[in-house]
């Protein structure tokens, strides 16, 4: 096996964790789950990342889903040095503000106004108060395996079974303010129904349901069609909001995220990752009826020094014209990622190895399972051991995957056929090496 000089990334992994707890400044880039030392990334280079030790990668991760043009896209570089020279911010409106609200809007049904956060993290903790205060209740459900940022009240898990008031999943988050959040099973209306009912039994009822359409945190896990048009009618009927969690899926799955699979709108939608263009943007957007309620022209409080700063407008802003100019992306990405998935599902069979595929637009999931996949709960039984000895694997032969069997992948703009079964080929060497262990 060809294995990568990694001295200079183990010295600075080393550094780094002198000063910065476990080294990095989000979990998952330690490489905690499935072992080896992170690569330092030194620059990226359309769908490469080259580290520190000059070492090339083939990068399926893309800053975890918002570069869909790969790095350094010359537009989106261009318009963000045109920008810099102007000023990075300036707490005033700007009129690239109203441009990429009206671009969102005319991408995405049933929304007519839009706020814009700098994470998805305060999108989806404001869309929720947005909804807490419109209906006047305070409980909220969310399902296990979908994440919606690191807010309080959301990093919950379920307590015993599910359709449940969650318990804190994190030290720190204190059982009071999870109390009011409930977790139900992803693609399980009854569930969802069961928790309705216990919160009209302990109070008021519920104010909105928060769920990731195409779920991509628990690995990729889209919602079930008959699923979703339940929730939504569920939701209509007992006056709950539906928060559709695009963080993700938004610009990536298609060009309006999960409202081209579902034809299902949400009550309120939120955006990160592809909406900022690789810089830090996070939005959330719906009805002016509900939207309105937002301070200033409402009470319902909202705030951000950096929110809506120039520079990230203005990457935002090409990077959705781009696609929308270009709606063949999205089929183009799609048959490479199906080449990528159906590939390695094959050459994993023939070593007696079985993976569960799944593909939505640009972006790709396989796991490690014997069965299919709907909730978090089949996730868990993946074989995350196997996932881990893969993932080495291939970071040796400088392939890049996400360093978790619970993360989706995603193919960029400037990969292509002959890349993907480069990819192939190298599985084909991985899976052999691995298979020889026996399982
Ligand atoms: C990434 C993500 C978030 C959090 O966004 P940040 O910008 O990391 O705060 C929220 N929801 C979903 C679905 C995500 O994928």
């Amino acid at each position: 096996m060809e294995i990568l000089n990694h001295l200079n990334s183990i010295n600075d992994f080393n550094e780094a964790k002198q000063v910065i707890p476990g080294g990095v400044n989000s979990p998952v880039r330690a490489f905690k789950s499935v072992g080896g030392t992170p690569p330092f990334i030194k620059r990226g280079e359309g769908p490469y990342l080259i580290d520190e030790d000059n070492n090339t990668y083939i990068d399926f991760v893309q800053s975890w889903g918002p570069l869909i043009f790969g790095h350094c896209d010359k537009e989106i570089e261009a318009v963000v040095i045109e920008t810099i020279k102007k000023g990075l911010s300036f707490g005033a409106p700007t009129t690239l503000e109203t441009a990429l609200a009206k671009e969102v809007i005319s991408i995405y049904e049933g929304i007519d106004k839009i706020r814009f956060v700098s994470s998805g993290t305060e999108a989806t903790m404001s869309a929720i108060r947005l909804a807490r205060a419109y209906t006047k209740r305070d409980d909220i459900i969310k399902f296990e395996g979908c994440y919606h940022g690191h807010s309080d009240s959301l990093l919950v898990s379920a307590g015993s079974g599910l359709a449940t008031f969650g318990s804190p999943s994190s030290p720190g988050v204190p059982e009071d303010f999870t109390k009011h959040t409930l977790v139900a099973r992803y693609n399980d209306i009854q569930s969802v129904e069961s928790c309705i009912q216990i919160s009209k039994q302990k109070g008021k009822g519920i104010a909105c349901v928060i769920l990731e359409p195409i779920a991509g945190n628990m690995g990729l896990v889209p919602a079930k069609k008959e699923f979703l048009e339940s929730l939504e009618r569920l939701c209509k009927q007992e006056g709950i909001v539906l928060i559709l969690d695009e963080v993700m899926s938004g610009f990536r799955a298609s060009l309006n995220g999960s409202q081209n699979f579902y034809g299902v709108n949400g009550d309120l939608v939120t955006f990160g990752k592809v909406i900022g263009g690789g810089m830090p943007v996070g939005a959330f957007g719906g009805r002016s009826e509900i939207m309105n309620l937002l301070s200033p022209q409402g009470s319902v409080y909202q705030a951000g020094t950096l929110s809506g700063n120039p520079v990230a407008m203005s990457a935002g802003l090409v990077a959705l014209k781009k696609l929308k100019n270009n709606p063949e992306i999205y089929n183009e990405l799609e048959l490479l990622a199906l080449r990528l998935t159906e590939g390695l599902k094959n050459i994993a069979a023939k070593f007696g190895i079985t993976l569960q595929t799944c593909v939505r637009g640009s972006m790709f999931g396989f796991f490690f399972n014997q069965n299919p996949v709907e909730n978090f709960e089949d996730a868990l039984k993946s074989d995350t051991e196997l996932f881990g000895k893969f993932h080495q694997g291939m970071l040796e032969k400088g392939v890049y995957f996400a360093a978790s069997q619970f993360e989706t992948g995603f193919i960029c703009v400037g990969m292509n056929e002959v890349m993907i079964d480069e990819v192939l080929s190298k599985a084909k060497e991985v899976f052999l090496e691995i298979g020889a262990y026996g399982k």
